[in-house]
């Protein structure tokens, strides 16, 4: 008996520029896109990448209460200490969104367990 042939699948899918890249030559443009498709699916989705300040503000005026501080930088993309630069920098001209919500400011009464 003869190993049984699998059928191959057709142009414009990640399997057939699987074969292109293996056989050696370029990926025609069907393949490109569906091989571009299957990699954007395995990524996570991306973080959002928030190019200003006055665009991280925003984003914490929306969320002020529902977001906590120490986690807000994790939701924009940066890191803790330019969150907090960016926070207090702001804060110190006078900028109406640098606020912290209450449940945000040290002392606040914990949670008592029910
Ligand atoms: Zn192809």
């Amino acid at each position: 008996m003869t190993a049984a042939v699998r059928e191959l699948l057709p142009c414009g899918t990640d399997a057939a520029y699987q074969r292109h890249v293996r056989a050696g030559d370029l990926a025609c443009d069907p393949c490109l896109d569906a091989h571009r498709v299957a990699v954007g699916a395995r990524r996570p989705p991306p973080t959002r990448i928030y190019r200003s300040r006055d665009e991280i503000l925003e984003e914490w005026d929306r969320h002020r209460g529902l977001v906590r501080f120490v986690d807000f930088h994790t939701r924009v993309g940066i890191t803790a200490a330019a969150w907090r630069r960016a926070f207090y920098r702001a804060q110190a001209e006078g900028d109406r969104r640098a606020r912290k919500a209450a449940t945000d400011h040290p002392g606040f009464p914990a949670r008592r367990a029910a």
